[in-house]
């Protein structure tokens, strides 16, 4: 070893270089999850606020890792960007929940039909490919494009402003929706809502955790939902979980709603029977 890097620099790059392994074995891991079966789709019922129905469900992955158990979003995501495999598992999520919903459509009774909202990360919009690959699922699994909506973050709007609106037009001629994930968290002014085609605001978690005790974030909810409804996008509120908030959304006429207190995110097993209950409102 050098002796001008010290003891600190030395101890500095066997951390890293034991990130950089550990990291590494991950990434294995994830390459072969995708193809081994081990990623798996959660489906949060998403609610219409007016009639209490089940409009649609939120596809949400889950990794069951043979060693570390079952992984989050948050322990495999941010790597799954980084390398590039967040395209892999997003078309693999896509594949199985448009598969899993027609299953349900096909078997409950009253053949009932659903929405589907699927997490898109922003990568998708850098890839040369992403209409191409989106068109071949639906194809493939024959998908009703409309019942389909992607969820992306405001961040994605403001990348690659040259190319993204062109993009997202050719998605949207598909018939495939575009929401906007975490609306309120970002960048995004008025006029990018109304130069791209989105149809759907998902105001972001955050603000309905505190919508109740802060008087800004109240303030929030009720604009961003009058705006919604002035650019006549349809608004979704997350993360509700408490009846209090519930009356509120319902007050400010936000269309639908989606969290614990409705129900968490289901095992696809869970779903035929949370189907059939009521919901008590
Ligand atoms: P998100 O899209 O904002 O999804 C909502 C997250 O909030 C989910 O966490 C959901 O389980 C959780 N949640 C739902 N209702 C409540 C509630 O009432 N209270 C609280 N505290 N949490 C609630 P999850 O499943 O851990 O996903 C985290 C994030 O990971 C997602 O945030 C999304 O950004 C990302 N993600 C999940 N699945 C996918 C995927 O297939 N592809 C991509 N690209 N990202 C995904
Ligand atoms: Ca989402
Ligand atoms: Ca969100
Ligand atoms: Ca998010």
């Amino acid at each position: 070893a050098k002796a001008q890097g010290g003891a600190g620099h030395q101890m500095f790059t066997v951390e890293m270089r034991e990130h950089a392994v550990r990291r590494i074995h991950l990434e294995q891991d994830l390459r072969r999850a995708a193809v081994q079966d081990e990623l798996r789709v959660l489906y949060q019922p998403i609610m219409a606020l007016a009639t209490g129905q089940t409009v649609g469900f939120e596809a949400l992955v889950r990794w069951q890792h043979p060693v570390h158990g079952l992984l989050y979003p948050a322990d495999f995501i941010d790597l799954a960007e980084e390398t590039g495999l967040i395209l892999e598992v997003d078309r693999w999520v896509l594949r199985e929940a448009c598969k899993q919903l027609q299953r349900w459509e096909k078997l409950l009774p009253g053949a009932p039909s659903f929405n589907l909202s699927v997490n898109f990360s922003g990568r998708h919009f850098s890839a040369p490919d992403v209409y191409a690959s989106l068109s071949g699922v639906l194809n493939e699994t024959s998908f009703a494009p409309h019942a389909l909506k992607l969820e992306i973050t405001e961040g994605v709007l403001l990348q690659h402003s040259h190319t993204i609106g062109e993009t997202l037009g050719r998605i949207r001629e598909l018939g495939v929706q575009l929401s906007i994930d975490d609306f309120g968290t970002g960048y995004s002014s008025l006029g990018y809502l109304q130069s791209y085609p989105v149809d759907t605001l998902k105001i972001d978690r955050s603000f309905i955790d505190r919508m109740l005790q802060s008087e800004e974030s109240g303030e929030l909810v009720r604009t961003i939902i009058t705006m919604a409804k002035n650019l006549k996008l349809r608004v979704v509120a997350e993360g509700i979980e408490e009846p209090a908030q519930l009356e509120q959304l319902r007050t400010l006429n936000c269309d639908y709603v989606q969290g614990y207190l409705i129900s968490p995110p289901l095992e696809p097993a869970a779903v035929p029977d949370y189907l059939r209950r009521d919901f008590p409102l």
